[in-house]
């Protein structure tokens, strides 16, 4: 088995592999802006993302892959509406973490590892901004912002194949950034990596060697992805809007400041439309999980639905959508519980993962685990139907209990869960003695798990 994947780079499908001598696969997948909850179009690119994850997992083995996912908590959106609701900016974002957390659980998404936020690491992007004016890649304009020089980097470009043409659209692409930015550049493509405070900003500066300021939005993957990863990550992903101009940028910090490749390979998942168009709150086909639940849809239904897409096609989303996806869970609950503990061919559903390994076809594998559910449950064992169900991430039950465990407690019980899923013994009962130590005892149940702090 090895998982090949469309490669935005070099435009061609490649093999993962990991690249570092500790066999570890260094994934970052470039997370959430926490102003307002989630829709449903970010949570195709998470859920997509995660069954990714899941594929890592199957593939290296859950102890031998590391997934980061940032926070971006402080940009022009964030900062507006914590001055909108007059409430700190750390509050704002706080509630809607929680919130992002809260739907990602229900989604049944695996935490990342590590989850760092933008705020939390200010010193590290001003290390970064710091090395590359001292390299000429960077200039301080006269108002204390700081852009990074696009001349200076050959390769710019190369991930997107932006034209010429529209690098003088300039501000128009610049995604995050400030228009008002365009006057103190000095070539319109430039892009900021330190933002000169505004009184708009409030309380949301930080001190740096160009005075007063934040960080602009592309250089906090750059940072986070250095300090958690290393200079070379195996894999870096995120939405197709991504790709330029936040990649691009991400690319010519990283490898001007480091001297040395980003990534591996780079991966883009389609967007979602819903009703054939751009979802958008003023045309009313804004969706979040909690719309949904309101019209009495589990997540597990748009879990399923945004699989039933290939994640490099855009997938028009559309209510009777869910309906089928209800249904088709109600099949594969129905299916699961005819199924026997042993005695099954682990061969069953070598088309299912065939088709997942292929560029993560998921609508194919979909149709292949209905070929073999269609003909019904003769040679199928409940162990091999439960690995395909974790690599699609399809929760046929409840899982998870409460519990007051906080963020990196949940994340290692999660690791040790998937590792257990996997089958993945020795690394379960490593993450099993880590909890401990940390203090809490983990205790399995058929369709989960749950958390008891160990009472001294
Ligand atoms: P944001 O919170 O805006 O930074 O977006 C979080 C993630 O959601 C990014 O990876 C985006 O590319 C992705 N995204 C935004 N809109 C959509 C959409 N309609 N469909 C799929 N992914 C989306
Ligand atoms: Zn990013």
């Amino acid at each position: 088995m090895a998982i090949r994947l469309f490669d935005s780079l070099s435009r061609e499908l490649r093999t993962l592999t990991p690249s570092h001598a500790d066999g570890v696969y260094r994934f970052y997948n470039c997370g959430p802006t926490v102003y307002a909850p989630a829709h449903i179009g970010n949570f195709r690119t998470f859920v997509v993302n995660d069954v990714l994850r899941r594929l890592l997992e199957l593939e290296f083995g859950a102890a031998k892959v590391k997934h980061v996912r940032n926070l971006t908590d402080v940009d022009d959106k964030t900062i507006r509406r914590s001055r909108e609701e007059n409430r700190p900016l750390a509050e704002v974002t706080k509630q809607w973490t929680d919130k992002f957390h809260a739907d990602c659980d229900a989604l049944n998404c695996l935490r990342p590892h590590v989850e760092p936020t933008a705020t939390g690491h200010i010193k590290e992007q001003v290390d970064m901004i710091d090395v590359l004016t001292k390299k000429g890649n960077a200039y301080r304009a006269a108002d204390g912002s700081v852009y990074f020089k696009v001349s200076s980097f050959d390769s710019y470009g190369r991930l997107s194949r932006v034209k010429e043409r529209e690098l003088q659209l300039g501000s128009a692409l610049s995604g995050k950034s400030h228009a008002a930015d365009a006057d103190e550049k000095e070539d319109v493509s430039d892009f900021a990596l330190w933002k000169a405070y505004k009184p708009e900003d409030g309380d949301n500066a930080w001190d740096s060697p160009w005075g007063r300021g934040r960080p602009g939005w592309h250089i906090e993957c750059s940072a986070m992805s250095k300090k958690h990863l290393g200079e070379t990550i195996d894999l870096h992903t995120g939405g197709v809007d991504l790709l330029f101009p936040h990649h691009e940028n991400e690319i010519a910090q990283s490898e001007c400041c480091n001297g040395t490749l980003f990534a591996k390979h780079w991966y883009h998942s389609e967007h979602l439309l819903v009703d054939g168009k751009k979802m958008s709150k003023s045309l009313g086909n804004l969706y979040t999980l909690d719309d949904l639940a309101a019209k009495g849809f589990s997540p597990m239904a748009l879990r399923y639905a945004l699989l039933m897409g290939h994640p490099r096609k855009q997938l028009n989303f559309t209510l009777d959508s869910l309906h089928a996806a209800e249904k088709a869970l109600a099949t594969l609950r129905n299916f699961r519980s005819t199924l026997a503990a042993g005695g099954g061919d682990a061969g069953t559903f070598a088309a299912v993962f065939a088709a997942l390994d292929d560029d993560l076809n998921t609508p194919g594998a979909l149709g292949a685990l209905f070929t073999v559910v269609n003909r019904g449950s003769a040679g199928v064992d409940a162990a091999t139907f439960d690995r395909v169900m974790f690599a699609f991430g399809l929760n046929l039950t409840a899982t998870k209990t409460k519990t007051s465990a906080p963020a990196e407690i949940l994340a290692l019980a999660d690791k040790r869960w998937a590792a257990k899923q996997a089958k993945d013994f020795a690394a379960a009962d490593a993450l099993r003695k880590e909890l401990a130590a940390a203090g809490w005892s983990m205790l399995d149940r058929k369709d989960g798990y749950s958390l008891e702090p160990i009472k001294k």
